[in-house]
């Protein structure tokens, strides 16, 4: 019988757990969940954004999303990456002949998506 498996990490190894706060919710959490359960490593804040967002309505503090949002129907969405934000305005108006209004803070304000003249 050889026992020669090395013993796992010490459970209390990391301590540069990122944390995040929500200013809205006055609470703070460490991404201890994201990092061990869930293995999304450097996603651990887009992962815990995300989810905050789909539970409580907003993002946590110092997360800045890509929000579109469409000029014509209640149709939106926000995202923490800009290729898929582009991605869901550029469709958005290609098929539902909406503008689609983009907003980051790095745009310095917004940018419209406008529907194309014609799609053939
Ligand atoms: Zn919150
Ligand atoms: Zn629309």
């Amino acid at each position: 019988m050889i026992d020669e498996e090395p013993p796992a990490e010490p459970p209390h190894e990391v301590d540069d757990v990122p944390t995040i706060s929500c200013s809205v919710c006055d609470r703070e959490w460490q991404l201890t969940y994201e990092l061990d359960e869930l293995r999304v490593g450097n996603r651990a804040v887009e992962q815990f954004a995300l989810d905050h967002k789909r539970h409580t309505g907003h993002f946590p503090d110092e997360v800045m999303p890509w929000v579109v949002t469409c000029t014509e129907c209640p149709d939106g969405e926000a995202y923490l990456e800009e290729r898929p934000a582009d991605r869901w305005a550029h469709a958005h108006a290609r098929h539902a002949r909406h503008a689609v209004i983009v907003e980051h803070e790095s745009i310095d304000g917004e940018r419209t998506i406008k529907p194309p003249e014609s799609d053939d």
